[in-house]
């Protein structure tokens, strides 16, 4: 790994964009949330104070919500391979990061995600505050890169300069022409120490923990599971913005000489979502669905497979959810923290 100084935050942003089409984080007018939108010469300054996340994460860019995979004309399938710019998001923070990490895992083998993804360069920001309801430290996913899950890692010093870190040679070679000078290494110690102090003033996550470790020993009640279930609206809101969902529908609609087949996001909430050709809902109760859906964010099992929970801390689901049973929510009823 490379590592440079920088002075200026912008020059590099409009030095990127001279190379590629640029997506980062923006308020649309009148409005106080951030969207992944495109750079143009109207785009403010940044700063790595954000103390928000964008309100949808960066899975979009992969995994749209609607695409067409194939066609068929009665004779022969046509697969529809996305035709993409090539393209850099930049100001991803650390938690988006390690879910496109595993959500790289798990579309793996998928041609339609690893098109958009191999078109794509990621350039990081490390938070140095806690944004509302996060809890990146408590699984592992911030407040800082962690190494390789970004081509550059950016990292705002006291002084107010940057630090560069370039993880991959796709990352060195987009500073390529910038004549940066190189950092002494002592800085990156200094990076860790800095990360240890910011992560231990996040808000307490005992109750995080403490709901883990009851998943885990299946210690939650069934009527635990069903008393929030009732307050399930099955409004997908949680998994929609979740940067690790990925679960997904496909069905056929007619075109003029044939069919297309068109792949939407499913949600594990919806009463349908396991419903069986006979009828058969290994799901059918909501309190099911909603313990489904935490034991795939926070089970171990699925640790040894994607090296982490499927929950990255980032807190969208505590803000989107209308019942009341996002992320901190339900690991205080579990945890019996309320
Ligand atoms: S479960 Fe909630 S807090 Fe965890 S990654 Fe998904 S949206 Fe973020
Ligand atoms: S956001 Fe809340 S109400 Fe909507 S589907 Fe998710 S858990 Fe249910």
């Amino acid at each position: 790994m490379k590592v440079f100084i920088l002075e200026d935050i912008e020059q590099l942003r409009d030095h990127l964009a001279t190379q590629r089409q640029v997506f980062t984080p923006q308020h649309t007018e009148g409005s106080t949330e951030l969207d992944w939108l495109p750079l143009t010469h109207k785009t403010k300054s940044i700063t790595s104070a954000w103390p928000v996340l964008p309100t949808y994460p960066a899975k979009q860019f992969f995994f749209p919500d609607r695409e067409i995979l194939f066609q068929f004309d009665g004779h022969a399938f046509e697969e529809v391979l996305p035709e993409v710019e090539l393209q850099i998001l930049f100001g991803v923070r650390s938690c988006d990061l390690c879910a496109i990490a595993y959500q790289d895992q798990f579309f793996q083998q998928d041609p339609y995600y690893q098109a958009r993804r191999k078109a794509t360069l990621l350039v990081g920001i490390d938070c140095k505050q806690p944004c509302e309801g996060g809890f990146c430290p408590t699984v592992n996913a911030g407040p800082f890169i962690r190494d390789g899950l970004a081509d550059l890692a950016c990292h705002q010093r006291e002084d107010e300069s940057w630090l560069v870190l370039a993880h991959t040679p796709e990352g060195a070679a987009l500073i390529q022409g910038l004549n940066l000078q190189t950092a002494d290494p002592n800085l990156i110690t200094q990076r860790s120490t800095e990360e240890s102090q910011i992560a231990a003033g996040f808000p307490s996550a005992v109750h995080i923990e403490a709901g883990i470790q009851r998943i885990n020993q299946a210690q939650v009640p069934a009527e635990t599971w069903q008393s929030m279930g009732l307050q399930c609206l099955a409004c997908s809101g949680c998994t929609n913005l979740c940067p690790t969902c990925s679960c997904f529908t496909s069905y056929d609609r007619p075109i003029a000489d044939g069919i297309e087949r068109e792949r939407c996001w499913d949600s594990c909430l919806y009463d349908a979502f396991q419903r069986e050709a006979s009828s058969h809902n290994p799901s059918a109760d909501a309190g099911q669905r909603v313990e489904r859906f935490w034991f795939h964010k926070f089970s171990d099992a699925y640790v040894k497979t994607f090296d982490r929970y499927g929950c990255t801390g980032c807190g969208r689901c505590e803000k989107t959810c209308p019942g009341v049973i996002g992320v901190h929510s339900v690991m205080k009823r579990i945890s019996g923290t309320l």
